[in-house]
């Protein structure tokens, strides 16, 4: 069997580029780009649509897996996550303990799992080992045996999780995005207050940043939104050469179709030109961009903006 040995897990917050950058990248030749490969099992269970705007089970890429896995559609879970860290307070406390406990006291975790067969740490085990045996379904289907499998996940927790259980080898592409352009994007649709969702921006890139830096220098590249969308050409040489692949010229196009999951269909695969949105610039008053310097603008800068 092939084993999955070309993992690229992209980490990012929300509305900072991802599907963008998928999409660029997985109309290369030698990447299969999966979207938010977390929600498979949940794809799975509803048969979901993919991106490419067909049922899973009716999919190209995924159908035959799917159709596999038909008979444990109800619990092959892929969360390796069990909380949802949107919230703040009490869960938010429990997180930031267990992403202690992860980096810390990993056989204590190990422990834990054979101690409670069902609990959280089974629950995450068997979904961090369920989404390696699903990459080795994918290579085993796959006729390019260099083919990149691309995991645009995002979360930092999930990748925290996987590479601390040495799943398979993954190398790491950090996504990152001015915080007012994020804010921006976020604010359209939340019903939280300003300073509430610069708080929230601030913890989550904090932890995107410092789970970073657990990564040895070669296996990650940080890759900046506005860059991408002005020297894209540029750009996309610099990622391929960190993933020692060769640009190729029509990732500027980006021709799918494109096999994403947790996609909008609609959005994805319709949209052939790289446009930047800057849209903060003249929407922000002066007093919300003094706030967002106070509440976080020394995390802003750490990306260099
Ligand atoms: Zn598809």
């Amino acid at each position: 069997m092939k084993m999955p040995l070309n993992s690229v897990y992209i980490t990012s917050l929300p509305r900072s580029g991802s599907t963008l950058l998928s999409m660029l990248l997985g109309s290369h030749d030698g990447v299969a780009a999966l979207g938010e490969f977390v929600l498979f099992g949940q794809a799975l269970s509803t048969n979901s649509l993919c991106s490419c705007g067909k049922p899973l089970q009716e999919c190209d890429f995924w159908g035959e897996i799917t159709r596999q896995l038909n008979d444990q559609r109800d619990s092959f879970s892929t969360l390796v996550y069990p909380f949802d860290f949107s919230k703040t307070g009490f869960q938010k406390k429990l997180s930031k303990l267990y992403s202690y406990a992860l980096r810390h006291h990993h056989a204590l975790l190990l422990d834990l799992t054979a101690a409670f067969p069902q609990g959280y740490p089974y629950h995450m085990k068997k979904a961090a080992d369920n989404t390696k045996s699903l990459l080795e379904m994918l290579a085993n289907r796959v006729s390019d045996t260099d083919t990149i499998f691309l995991d645009a996940s995002k979360t930092t927790t999930r990748l925290d999780y996987l590479i601390t259980m040495k799943s398979y080898p993954i190398k790491v592409i950090s996504l990152v995005r001015d915080g007012r352009g994020t804010l921006h994007s976020w604010l359209k649709d939340s019903d939280r207050s300003f300073p509430d969702t610069v708080r929230a921006w601030r913890w989550h890139m904090e932890n995107q940043l410092r789970s970073l830096k657990e990564i040895r220098e070669e296996d990650k590249i940080v890759v900046r939104y506005e860059d991408l969308c002005r020297n894209t050409e540029s750009e996309l040489k610099r990622i391929c050469d960190f993933l020692q692949i060769t640009f190729q010229e029509k990732m500027l196009s980006m021709e799918g179709p494109f096999h994403m999951l947790g996609g909008n269909p609609g959005t994805i695969g319709n949209s052939s030109t790289v446009r930047l949105d800057i849209g903060w610039e003249k929407t922000f008053t002066q007093e919300e961009l003094n706030l967002f310097e106070e509440l976080a603008g020394e995390v802003n800068r750490e990306m260099g903006y």
